[in-house]
């Protein structure tokens, strides 16, 4: 009896997702329409205004009662509305799983050719963001459409200025969009990786972030009179030599690190010593006890080398994103569900660290959560994020859909699975 009942139970629950897939199936041509819509509308971070009334509008064909909106805006542009599920078990506190996307473009001028390019010459969705919020949209959608089978709610974030500290998501969470959530899930599309392929790397994945500007000051003068000068440039190129040996002689060789200098500015002319120099940077680190080391060591560097040198300085020096890092259970999980339901045709694989960032890492400073890739090749080859041709290959968008749906109704389910 037993056995039959779970074998019912299980034929139930079989049908119920494939419903559930089905009905994102035939979202194929939407998804696809919804992305090269906002492809062509890219908006730079904190000024995504049309992104989110559009974001907003889709939302507005729901009657009340099938979403609830969250206190709106969230955050400056932010959106997010709650989906409640209506099979809640009896005298059961049943979880609460947020699902994040972003929606911010970057300044990069389009060069695909793509008859629905950029339309906004300053700004590009060069990142994917705009494929994010098809697929967050659609899931949304696939969800309310199955709400009375969710064992618990679902809250869905629309964030925006990912892409520019200090970013969207603390405001949001500072405006409560986490409260009573336990969990939280997000992804990337990623050119590099093939489609139907989604990866995950348990434990620290993405690096954190800083950025530096400093300005060494000497004294100028005549390039035949070195004597009469304090020279800056000779004074900012031991600096920038030395910082190297924060990564390579400071920190273990198995720690992870970046000191980059990406601006060394010292105008001066053949035979006229500069003033001063003008340095700006970035440093990547795996923890967030490593980038205040770096923080330490760059500035005990920066005043000892300035001072030998007789110059003085003024350092800014900004810590903006922690470390992403996903619970070690919850990749589990998502390796468990793509392994259930093979007939997706995704495949789950543990990703490589990136020294990239993310502000998703704040959400996982407060609940546990998982940030996943996923595999967006265009069948011409790739060119990497960021690139004014970057493209990605829309096949993989229901797949996308699907993932995050169905491993919210089955996350759900569970006892939080030990996370
Ligand atoms: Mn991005």
């Amino acid at each position: 009896m037993k056995f039959q009942e779970s074998l019912k139970n299980n034929m139930e629950h079989k049908t119920e997702k494939e419903k559930l897939f089905e009905y994102i199936d035939s979202k194929k041509r939407e998804i696809v329409e919804i992305r090269r819509h906002l492809h062509m509308r890219p908006e730079l971070s904190f000024k995504e205004f049309e992104t989110a009334e559009y974001i907003c509008k889709f939302y507005e064909k729901y009657k009340n009662g099938e979403i609830e909106w969250l206190r709106h805006p969230v955050g400056q542009n932010g959106i997010a509305v709650k989906i409640k599920g209506g099979s809640k078990k009896a005298g059961k506190k049943s979880g609460t799983l947020a699902i994040r996307g972003d929606f911010d473009a970057l300044p990069v001028k389009e060069e695909t050719n793509l008859p629905y390019s950029s339309t906004n010459p300053e700004a590009m969705h060069a990142c994917g963001h705009d494929a994010h919020t098809a697929i967050l949209l659609e899931t949304a959608d696939a969800l309310i459409n199955i709400k009375k089978e969710l064992c618990g709610d679902v809250v869905i974030i629309h964030q925006y200025a990912e892409e520019t500290p200090p970013g969207g998501a603390k405001a949001m969470i500072e405006d409560g969009v986490l409260e009573n959530v336990d969990a939280i899930i997000g992804g990337h599309v990623w050119a590099q990786h093939e489609t139907g392929e989604i990866s995950a790397h348990p434990g620290m994945a993405m690096a954190g972030r800083a950025y530096f500007k400093a300005v060494i000051t000497g004294k100028g003068g005549h390039g035949s009179q070195p004597q009469e000068c304090i020279d800056p440039i000779l004074a900012a190129s031991h600096f920038v030599v030395a910082a190297q040996s924060i990564a390579s002689r400071n920190l273990s060789p198995l720690e992870p690190a970046v000191v980059t200098f990406g601006r060394f500015e010292g105008l001066g002319s053949f035979n006229v010593i500069p003033n001063s120099v003008v340095l700006e940077g970035d440093v990547r680190s795996c923890s967030e006890k490593t980038g205040k080391f770096i923080e330490k060591r760059f500035k005990e560097i920066l005043s000892g080398i300035s001072g030998a040198h007789g110059c003085s300085f003024e350092l800014s020096y900004n810590n903006d994103y922690p470390p992403v890092i996903n619970h070690g259970r919850f990749a589990e999980f998502a390796e468990e569900f793509v392994r259930g339901n093979l007939g997706l045709g995704l495949k789950m694989r543990q990703s490589e660290i990136t020294m990239g960032s993310e502000d998703f890492a704040y959400y996982q400073q407060k609940i546990p959560g998982l940030y996943v890739f996923f595999g967006a090749k265009p069948k011409s080859g790739f060119f990497p994020h960021h690139h004014p041709k970057f493209d990605i290959d829309e096949n993989c968008l229901i797949g996308c859909v699907k993932f995050f749906a169905g491993f919210a109704a089955d996350f759900l389910k569970g006892e939080k699975h030990g996370i």
